[in-house]
């Protein structure tokens, strides 16, 4: 038995979806896979499957702060993770904690809708995170409809979104499996005026959890020391193996395969 964890550990402030897909699940199987331990802390719930969102609550700032204090008093935290935080003040709860963690990573996924469309957050949730929480963060990483939402630029190429936002971030990637080109362009911006695109193949299929597993991989990655082009690589990567194959467990969308099936074996 090893007394200091060889894993790093990565606190994910997310929130809980029933059917597993999305949320705190999908952090805490893409950190396992990345070879990270999570430390999941709730945000909000959601009553939800993988057809779309029913309603959602987002819990008490006194809850959330008591469970990343909890995690941040024992575990060293070596990057984290934000996922649905679905109000402003849980944008503010969300930086008194990183106020315990100067310099640890942040990686910023600005959840707005669930892959069915369903709202997890109003815009105005988007915009506090844009004004207050991604000049804190290490990168963001919308879709391009969130991006949109962000920059509030309703028909905005991903291009125009980051023009708009980097004011705001050092670096933010922009995923392109919303837009309608023939392969996915994913677009990493970062404010030294660096640019790269990931290209990977057009995969059949909608699916619910992609976003957090992106997201969650590559603050594992960061978490294991790499740096952040290639973090984003090694992290999309994985994220479109998941997509190639996932499953479709419920009457819904597909559900990315974030572990192997043969794990216990
Ligand atoms: N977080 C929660 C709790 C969710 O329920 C969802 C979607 O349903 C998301 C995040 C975002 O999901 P995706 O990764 O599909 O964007």
């Amino acid at each position: 038995m090893k007394t200091s964890p060889s894993r790093p550990v990565v606190l994910c402030l997310s929130g809980h979806d029933p059917s597993g897909g999305a949320g705190l699940q999908a952090d805490i199987e893409a950190l396992i896979a990345q070879g990270c331990h999570a430390a999941p802390a709730v945000t909000a719930l959601t009553v939800q499957d993988t057809v779309d969102v029913v309603d959602f609550r987002v819990l008490d700032r006194d809850w959330v702060i008591a469970q990343a204090n909890a995690v941040i008093a024992d575990l060293p935290v070596a990057a984290v993770k934000l996922g649905m935080l679905g109000s402003i003040e849980m944008v503010e709860t969300v930086l008194e904690i990183m106020q315990s963690l100067p310099g640890v990573p942040l990686v910023c996924d600005p959840v707005l809708r669930a892959g069915g469309g369903g709202s997890l957050g109003k815009d105005e949730v988007g915009y506090a995170m844009r004004e207050r929480l991604m000049p804190a963060s290490t990168i963001a990483t919308p879709n391009l409809p969130e991006a949109r939402i962000l920059a509030e630029l309703p028909e905005g190429t991903a291009d125009e979104c980051a023009k708009k936002l980097l004011p705001f971030i050092e670096h933010l990637l922009i995923t392109g499996g919303h837009g309608d080109e023939g392969d996915v362009h994913n677009r990493l911006y970062s404010r030294d005026g660096s640019r790269h695109t990931f290209t990977c193949a057009r995969l059949p299929g909608s699916y619910h959890g992609s976003g957090c597993t992106l997201a969650s991989a590559l603050a594992g990655r960061l978490a294991l020391g790499q740096t952040l082009p290639s973090a984003v690589e090694t992290a999309l990567d994985y994220t479109w193996r998941t997509l190639r194959d996932a499953e479709a467990p419920g009457r819904g969308q597909y559900v990315p395969r974030r572990l192997p099936l043969d794990f216990c074996s």
